[in-house]
């Protein structure tokens, strides 16, 4: 129970992917993880925990055994950090009578009919003039207040609401700010920031600010058997890595977590999981313990990649969306996810080894196939293990409504997948 308490408490908090790195640094600091910078030399103590930040969206941990040796391998976890919403557009300013609302854009695939009626908050990073020309100063803001409101349209001015009505991006959605006279809508909102930030606005150059639900998570049913909360895609698998590699035991291996941005955008960005990045920071860490190049490629190739991701859960009002023998429950264990086509990473001798790594743990799982009828979404291990060819497996708690405004999990996958992520990290070989 104290767990799911943190848990909600993280999701509230992380608002947007910099404030899901913020937060996620803040424990590993407490946990005793020294932060890294890639620039500088660094030693790498034996039974050393450390953490690194990239361009405050993406973070890796990673965990030096105490007697590492010639046959270590790597065990790596990645999630992602970003979720589907609103990015407010430069001069977002638009009147419509007394009204000022928000120019924005959609980032991510959002189901945006979940998005009317909800209240609405401003979270990411602001840049203001400094006096070095390439350091710009970023702050991070997170208004935390129902700022905004997107109001549905009443069923008296549409009939039609209930059978299947087309949302536009650019003219449906748009959130109402507040109300304003025509004098005062120059820089607006920009002057709203200022405010807010203590700085002046001419010293706004740019913003990074995505609009997120305000709703905080929650338990349900009859015995709180479900958590409802607003970014358990992928958040429900950054908290469990998180606690995975503080928990871990074994000191033999060298264990990280990736948490990757950009992941509903396609993966392809310098913080996201195509990046390069990966590969040299591993190349650094292995350099520093004093191996070669080669030598992190003879790892690489005997190592295990979890890429974890959420997975669609079986939905009783619909179930002809289903494959007929291969659906994965709310509370029934995490989800291995297969796809003839890789969209999933894995191959049946990965799969082998996660079944016997629950079963030793007494962890559930559930294998969950799509049907062949039907496409499986993207998710971050095919870009991963082609960038790190190691073995590599998608899984994940299932979990329904995935990039709605507020999605539902198991209360007992939340349990499964944190287990899962310790025992990944402390298993004997
Ligand atoms: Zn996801």
């Amino acid at each position: 129970m104290i767990q799911t308490e943190k848990f909600y408490r993280f999701l509230d908090n992380s608002t947007s992917p910099f404030f899901v790195i913020k937060n996620s640094s803040e424990i590993l600091d407490k946990a005793g993880f020294k932060c890294l910078s890639f620039e500088e030399d660094w030693s790498l103590q034996k039974g050393g925990s450390y953490y690194i930040k990239l361009y405050d969206t993406a973070l890796f941990a990673f965990r030096v055994g105490k007697s590492v040796s010639d046959d270590i391998i790597l065990r790596m976890a990645a999630a992602h950090t970003d979720f589907p919403s609103f990015r407010v557009k430069p001069n977002p300013e638009m009147r419509e009578k007394g009204y000022i609302r928000l120019n924005t854009e959609s980032y991510g695939g959002m189901v945006l009919s979940s998005w009317f009626d909800r209240p609405l908050s401003i979270s990411g990073k602001v840049s203001l003039r400094s006096e070095q020309l390439f350091l710009p100063k970023e702050v991070l803001i997170d208004i935390k207040k129902p700022l905004m409101v997107i109001p549905n349209l009443a069923i008296h001015l549409n009939r039609e609401v209930n059978n299947g009505v087309e949302i536009n991006k650019q003219k449906d959605v748009l959130p109402i700010l507040g109300m304003a006279d025509d004098e005062d809508i120059h820089n607006y909102f920009k002057n709203y920031l200022a405010q807010h930030l203590n700085v002046s606005a001419e010293d706004i150059l740019d913003y990074d600010l995505f609009i997120y639900n305000l709703d905080k998570a929650y338990p349900a049913g009859v015995s709180d058997e479900f958590i409802c909360a607003p970014r358990l895609d992928d958040l429900s698998s950054v908290y469990a890595l998180i606690q995975g590699i503080i928990n871990q035991v074994d000191d033999k291996d060298i264990h990280m977590i990736c948490l990757f941005d950009n992941e509903e955008i396609g993966n392809r960005t310098k913080q996201g999981s195509a990046s390069l990045f990966t590969t040299m920071l591993l190349e650094k860490i292995f350099q520093t313990l004093g191996k070669g190049r080669m030598e992190l490629y003879e790892v690489l190739h005997r190592s295990f990649i979890l890429s974890v991701d959420v997975a669609q859960a079986y939905h009783p009002n619909y179930p002809a969306k289903f494959d007929p023998t291969n659906t994965a429950e709310l509370n029934k264990g995490v989800a291995i996810k297969i796809d003839t086509a890789q969209r999933y990473a894995y191959d049946t001798g990965a799969i082998a080894i996660l079944q016997q790594l629950c079963e030793e743990y007494k962890i559930p799982y559930q294998k969950f196939v799509n049907r062949s009828d039907a496409t499986a979404g993207g998710t971050m291990g095919p870009v991963i293990s082609t960038q790190l060819p190691a073995r590599t497996v998608d899984i994940g708690v299932p979990l329904l409504a995935m990039h709605s405004a507020v999605e539902t999990m198991g209360t007992k996958d939340l349990d499964s997948i944190i287990r899962l992520m310790e025992a990944f990290f402390s298993a004997e070989r």
